[in-house]
């Protein structure tokens, strides 16, 4: 690996640190002094993007979601290939530079514009359905599935939050984003898990419950600006056939078991389109919205939504900290006092830091409960304003990740010509000269830009649900706290991007 120092360009980088502390006091600021209509947060304007038929008919085309899926699998079975049989060095392997440099960032821009089209395209789920229909594209019955329901005590998203710490233990502490055969093997489990869940449960259960990737995606997919809903809910309370939930001849019931006549939200739609296919009466679209507006329906809070926003949160800030000299200085203290190996240091850093995160949190809310009398209950005040930190958790993954993208992106143009790595020469790309995608300065302000949208966006969103929460009389008040923390948060957040920073590979 390699040290990437940050230089900061003109100015020192502590008036930085005052530029966004200025910058969130005065947006804070700006919230209360205009803090807009408090509208039902069910209503906003929405653009019927399905209203254009040619857009319709591409949308709801099995033959066009087919089409991308095959060339998506065709990557994820190159991804294997090379991960398994090309040369062991990540920075010429084309698995670890497509999925760890490419994809880990594109994924979550995707997600922020584009809500959960992955899952549309998702190679895993592609494979895991095409097994057990034995076909490509066309609406059959299971050939293979026992149908058996989900397990009671999993339908909550406690097992993809579990998966997600793990892959998150084995990045980090395994250093699986420098291991082309693990990379490999990792793709695989998932899909191992896709198809095993396929044939053992009924519907789309390792999606609705299980992936750690459909899981997280769900919870950004709050921010975006595309839904997929029912044009009129009152003509959903009055259909009688149901085929949405239920599906029929053009599209498959709901494979995460949502109700278009009652969803609200993007959190477990993984916009297979099929409802789209499914309803005779032409009630369901894909809607262009406002950004972030699902945010605010904090009337459908859950805990393990919220506990996964704190741990998302967590790991976003602990993925800084572990590529950072701070971090190997810590971990070789724990080492030394200890008496431990690398691994077991890892470990317990790890588990301090989300312990860290989430009492810090609780410490927050506690203040604001106390502060404001114990009047709402705990666990809702707990609940309810853990989403607000989505903004914040979504962008530093961005400013991290930027990083690596820029200075180890360009990688993927010799390795598309040399995917194994074993000296080909297939697009006459593999000797190109590999430098920085864009200077080191322009990161920085990119990382600083990031930083800043992600605070000032989880402000706004915090300061609505104060409102909603306490009313305009007692709003500032219940948020102080907060503010307060989030403030502390961005001085961290660019703390860490600003510190030297390991590559994945060398280079
Ligand atoms: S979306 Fe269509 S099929 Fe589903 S309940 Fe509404 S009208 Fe019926
Ligand atoms: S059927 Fe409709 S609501 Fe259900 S996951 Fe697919 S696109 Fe989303």
């Amino acid at each position: 690996m390699t040290h990437m120092m940050h230089m900061m360009p003109g100015i020192p980088t502590h008036l930085y640190y005052v530029a966004v502390v200025t910058v969130m006091i005065i947006s804070f600021a700006l919230f209360v002094k205009f803090p807009g209509r408090s509208k039902d947060p069910t209503s906003y304007r929405k653009l019927d993007l399905l209203r254009w038929s040619w857009l319709d008919h591409l949308v709801k085309s099995r033959m066009v979601q087919t089409g991308l899926r095959l060339f998506l699998v065709f990557l994820f079975l190159l991804i294997i290939l090379t991960g398994l049989f090309g040369v062991q060095d990540p920075g010429r392997n084309l698995s670890t530079i497509l999925t760890w440099t490419i994809w880990w960032i594109l994924l979550v821009l995707f997600i922020l514009f584009a809500a959960k089209l992955w899952c549309y395209l998702c190679p895993w789920d592609a494979i895991a359905t095409w097994i057990d229909k034995l076909h490509l594209w066309k609406v059959k019955p299971s050939v293979f599935s026992l149908q058996i329901k989900w397990p009671r005590q999993l339908r909550n998203i406690y097992l993809a939050t579990f998966l997600f710490l793990v892959l998150t233990w084995l990045e980090l502490g395994w250093g699986v984003t420098t291991k082309p055969a693990i990379t490999a093997y990792l793709a695989l489990l998932i899909l191992f898990l896709a198809i095993f869940s396929a044939v053992v449960f009924d519907r789309k259960s390792f999606c609705r419950y299980g992936c750690l990737i459909g899981r997280i995606s769900g919870l950004y997919a709050l921010i975006s600006p595309l839904e997929v809903r029912a044009r009129d809910t009152e003509v959903c309370a009055l259909c009688k056939s149901k085929d949405c939930f239920k599906g029929n001849a053009q599209g498959y019931g709901c494979p995460t078991y949502q109700y278009l006549g009652n969803m609200e939200k993007n959190t477990y739609c993984i916009m297979c389109m099929e409802c789209l296919r499914s309803c005779a009466r032409e009630n369901t679209t894909i809607n262009l919205r406002p950004f972030g507006v699902d945010l605010l329906k904090i009337h459908q809070a859950r805990t393990d939504e919220a506990a996964l926003v704190l741990i998302m949160l967590a790991m976003t800030s602990f993925h800084g900290l572990t590529m950072t000299p701070l971090w190997f200085s810590l971990t070789d203290r724990l080492q030394q006092g200890l008496g431990v190996g690398y691994t077991t240091a890892f470990t317990i850093g790890m588990v301090a830091s989300l312990l860290a995160v989430g009492l810090f949190y609780l410490l927050v809310m506690a203040t604001t409960w106390i502060m404001l009398h114990k009047e709402l209950p705990w666990r809702e005040l707990v609940l309810k304003n853990a989403y607000a930190l989505l903004p914040i958790a979504l962008f530093y993954h961005l400013a991290h990740n930027v990083m690596h993208f820029a200075m180890e992106g360009g990688k993927i143009i010799p390795a598309l010509s040399d995917p194994f790595g074993w000296g080909w020469n297939l697009f006459g790309t593999a000797q190109y000269p590999v430098g920085p995608l864009f200077s080191i300065q322009a990161v920085w302000y990119l990382q600083v830009l990031f930083i800043i949208i992600g605070h000032v966006w989880s402000l706004y969103i915090g300061h609505r649900v104060a409102l909603h929460l306490y009313g305009h009389h007692k709003s500032l008040k219940a948020e102080f706290p907060m503010v307060l923390a989030m403030i502390t948060y961005s001085v961290l957040s660019l703390y860490l991007v600003a510190q030297p920073m390991e590559m994945r590979t060398s280079m």
